[in-house]
């Protein structure tokens, strides 16, 4: 790694950017605009987060506290559990330990830098990682592994038996810091009897590793609360993609990332739902105006990713459906199966609800609502199984409306490139148009942004989808 990334903690220097950025518009609205020619090169998506009003400055905000939280947990005598974005926090913030979420931390990096993150990526290789391991982990994790961050108390792992490269960056840092490690498994069914007991015994083993890990017992009042969080979360997000199966849709699409994002940074907490109420009042003023929430308030098409988007420098990936006036419609990230969700009509086994009534029902609340996690639920299992990704996907493509279907990735996501030719041939017969784009989301060495938006565009043309 070259010495100058070695000068500043990553962590730290990612929240000096987003606590800056989010004061940006503590003064007014001229004084925001003179000042975003001096911002250095992130501005273009610090614009694009903060024109969203409320929403965009909540999400800043409490994403400031959020890795602040990280890197003065120790201070505070609190603990730090790393865990993949797929594993829902709401259990955590219950034990007062502080959830790091490496892919979130790697997404920050990965759209705030121009120079990307890239000396990160290629620190886990040179300590003796593979380098054809997810992108997603790997940015972060070498700065974990480097020392140019805080040091996890003990790290929480639920992708074995769905993601092994995604479990493999969890048991090598494991391994490489030394650091005790848990890890949920997930067998490939999902709604029979010995998958769901498997599942919530499982997850009551990982309560009982916390509880070793935090020297506390798990206090039903304070898990009372951040499951009944949850709850409001689940209805708020429900709603807010309710709406956007109108035509045009109402959904900025950068909501799409707002949402996932504040569900794995930040869900159960109460910060979480003020940010979703805020996004559903922005949602519904566009809905009542009968206008699209692109910039335009047009909608030329409107598109949904099959698995994940693309989050290099600047958030280009949003910027450009948005100057193209495409509705988007979010992703397989997106997809948490709630209680009440429009895709989880008639298929309502596959989803969760949350059961307030003691302890074991918010455990099994929990554990179910993990099982259900993006990725974990649709990629466990063969991709056409009823509720595996095909059935996902078709699902969600018809509810949202959706024009056509994108999918970014390359092997480093073995389970999805392994099984997207025989999913997109098989949208395609059901009348989706859908583009297979070789990209890595955190990496643009493998192919620039200028390749994508070319491919992009000429789909969009040939097929005759844009309006
Ligand atoms: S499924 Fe793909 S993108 Fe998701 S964690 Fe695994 S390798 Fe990464």
């Amino acid at each position: 790694m070259r010495r100058e990334f070695k000068e500043y903690n990553y962590d730290w220097m990612i929240w000096s950017i987003i606590d800056n950025a989010s004061k940006t518009h503590d003064g007014t609205d001229k004084e925001y605009r003179n000042l975003l020619s001096f911002a250095p090169h992130f501005k273009d998506v610090l614009d694009a987060i903060i024109r969203q009003g409320e929403p965009g400055i909540l999400l800043l905000k409490a994403l400031s506290a959020y890795i602040k939280d990280m890197f003065t947990a120790h201070e505070m005598g609190k603990k730090i559990a790393l865990i993949s974005y797929c594993f829902p926090p709401a259990l955590l913030y219950a034990f007062d330990v502080v959830p790091l979420g490496l892919e979130v931390m790697t997404t920050l990096g990965s759209f705030i830098w121009k120079r990307g993150i890239w000396d990160y990526l290629d620190y886990c290789c040179e300590v003796g990682f593979t380098e054809t391991s997810c992108t997603a982990q790997r940015g972060a994790l070498g700065a974990y592994l480097a020392g140019l961050a805080v040091r996890p108390d003990f790290i929480l792992c639920s992708t074995p038996g769905v993601c092994d490269t995604n479990a493999n960056s969890f048991s090598f840092a494991s391994a490489y810091l030394d650091i005790p490690f848990y890890q949920l498994n997930y067998p490939p069914t999902l709604t029979d009897e010995r998958a769901i007991k498997y599942q919530r015994e499982d997850f009551r083993h990982m309560i009982a590793f916390i509880e070793e890990q935090t020297g506390n017992k798990l206090d039903i009042d304070r898990l009372r609360e951040v499951v009944e969080e949850t709850a409001k979360q689940d209805e708020l997000v429900c709603e807010i993609q309710d709406l956007q199966r109108l035509v045009p849709n109402p959904t900025p699409g950068i909501f799409a990332l707002f949402v996932f994002g504040a569900k794995f940074a930040l869900g159960g907490t109460k910060v979480c739902t003020k940010l979703l109420e805020a996004m559903l009042k922005r949602v519904k003023e566009n809905a009542a105006k009968a206008v699209a929430g692109t910039s335009s308030g047009k909608e030329r098409a409107r598109g949904f990713c099959c698995y994940i988007e693309h989050f290099t420098t600047d958030l280009r990936f949003w910027t450009w459906m948005d100057k193209n006036s495409i509705s988007y419609l979010g992703s397989g990230l997106d997809l948490f199966w709630q209680e009440g969700a429009s895709y989880a009509k008639g298929r309502e086994s596959e989803g969760y609800s949350v059961d307030t009534t003691n302890l074991d029902t918010m455990i099994d609340s929990l554990a179910v609502q993990a099982a259900r996690m993006p990725m974990v639920k649709q990629i466990r299992g063969p991709y056409d199984r009823p509720g595996m990704w095909l059935d996902d996907v078709v699902g969600a493509s018809k509810i949202f409306k959706a024009d056509f279907v994108a999918y970014f990735g390359t092997m480093g996501c073995r389970n999805t490139w392994g099984m997207i030719k025989l999913l997109a041939k098989d949208t395609e017969k059901l009348g989706i148009p859908t583009v297979i784009m070789y990209s890595d989301s955190w990496d643009d060495r493998v192919a620039s942004w200028g390749s994508i938006t070319d491919r992009l565009d000429e789909f969009l043309t040939v097929r005759r989808i844009y309006k």
